[in-house]
């Protein structure tokens, strides 16, 4: 399979199996996972896109049933399919084994992680004009998981920034820019401190953004550009950062637009891709069925776009947007009483209602 590195653009030619289903690795997850996970896979199973899912553990889950966060059989349905829709999977904070998200991300390339942020008419938040694109980078920066101890009590970790990575990138974010319509990206630094390696990444930014003179570039320091989004996020449109600002910022994102429940999330490489929420495993709601799970929908369309089916994924917006506005089936983050199956349920009656 190949594809342009742009999303939006970004289309999926694999092989389809004889009932013409597309093949995808479907990976419930942990927490909440399974829960949003099986919301998301009813509702693209009703918007008429046919998928021929393996199913595949991964994380705590598979720690428990098979013994390794990511087994083989997972590595290999991902080497098959070469797209996936994932639930949240539990990293421990400072001990067990590293990150199986993070791993995933590098061991298939998944180098540009998009996550679409924004306001949707009827959801209480502090701005209803929110409409952002993060562009974050997957790969490499405090996220190489470079980290040693020099002495007891003193301990580095190493930012490793790339001209070859923070090239790709940029050159992701202006593409989608260019190709979604959007007016500018606004590259997020720290390099008034990390001067060689935030330098790099703005100066690869820079070179990138001089081939794209019909989109505005901007800079702004991580620090100011918090602030501004808090209190102006119509100043932004399409956010071009490294690992770890993309990390919070996104968190940040979130928050501007009615809380984690909402945010899908894309991770594209140049031969795959695998659809997630940016929400974690919420152990704190998770087996009660009262997860929102219009963040994990919302990443089911990203992929059924990416499968080439625009008018699908339309249709799933479109029915979010609807049970959204009615503000009468709603789970509880979103100050509503409904379970999280309910709200699938709700927008699938309004995809059949649109039919
Ligand atoms: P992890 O360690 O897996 O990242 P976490 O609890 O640190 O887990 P999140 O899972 O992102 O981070 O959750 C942060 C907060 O947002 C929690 O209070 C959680 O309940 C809430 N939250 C996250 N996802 C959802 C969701 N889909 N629906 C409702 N609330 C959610």
């Amino acid at each position: 399979m190949k594809q342009k590195s742009g999303c939006g653009s970004v289309t999926w030619n694999g092989k389809r199996n004889g009932s013409g289903a597309a093949p995808a690795t479907l990976i419930p997850g942990d927490g909440v996972g399974p829960e949003v996970i099986g919301a998301a896979i009813k509702v693209i199973a009703a918007c008429g896109v046919k998928i021929d899912w393996d199913e595949q553990v991964a994380g705590a889950a598979a720690v428990k049933r098979v013994g390794s966060p990511a087994p083989p059989a997972l590595i290999a349905s991902l080497k098959r399919t070469r797209i996936a829709l994932k639930g949240p999977l539990e990293t421990r904070v400072g001990e067990g084994y590293r990150s199986i998200n993070v791993y995933l991300r590098k061991t298939f390339d998944l180098f540009a992680n998009l996550r679409p942020t924004r306001s949707f008419p009827g959801v209480n938040a502090r701005f209803s004009n929110v409409d952002l694109i993060v562009v974050r980078e997957n790969t490499e920066d405090l996220y190489a998981g470079i980290e040693h101890q020099v002495t007891p009590g003193v301990v580095e970790s190493v930012k490793v920034i790339t001209a070859r990575a923070s090239t790709r990138i940029a050159r992701f974010a202006f593409e989608f820019a260019r190709r979604n319509g959007r007016r500018s990206v606004t590259a997020i630094h720290k390099a008034n401190i990390m001067k060689l390696s935030d330098g790099l990444f703005l100066k690869c930014a820079r070179r990138v953004a001089a081939e794209y003179k019909d989109i505005q570039y901007n800079e702004r320091i991580v620090d100011a550009a918090c602030m501004r989004l808090v209190t102006e996020p119509s100043e932004f449109d399409v956010l071009l950062l490294e690992n770890l600002y993309g990390d919070i910022v996104s968190d940040l994102c979130a928050g501007l637009v009615g809380g984690l429940g909402m945010v899908p999330g894309a991770n594209y490489g140049d031969r795959g891709a695998i659809f997630e929420a940016v929400h974690g495993t919420a152990p704190d709601i998770a087996g009660k069925g009262v997860a929102n799970p219009i963040a994990a929908i919302l990443s089911g369309a990203l992929m059924v776009e990416y499968l080439g089916h625009h008018e699908a994924a339309e249709r799933i917006r479109t029915a979010v947007a609807q049970v959204l506005k009615a503000r009468r089936v709603r789970t509880p983050d979103l100050g509503g009483k409904a379970r999280t199956d309910e709200v699938a349920e709700a927008i699938i009656r309004a995809m059949e209602r649109a039919a």
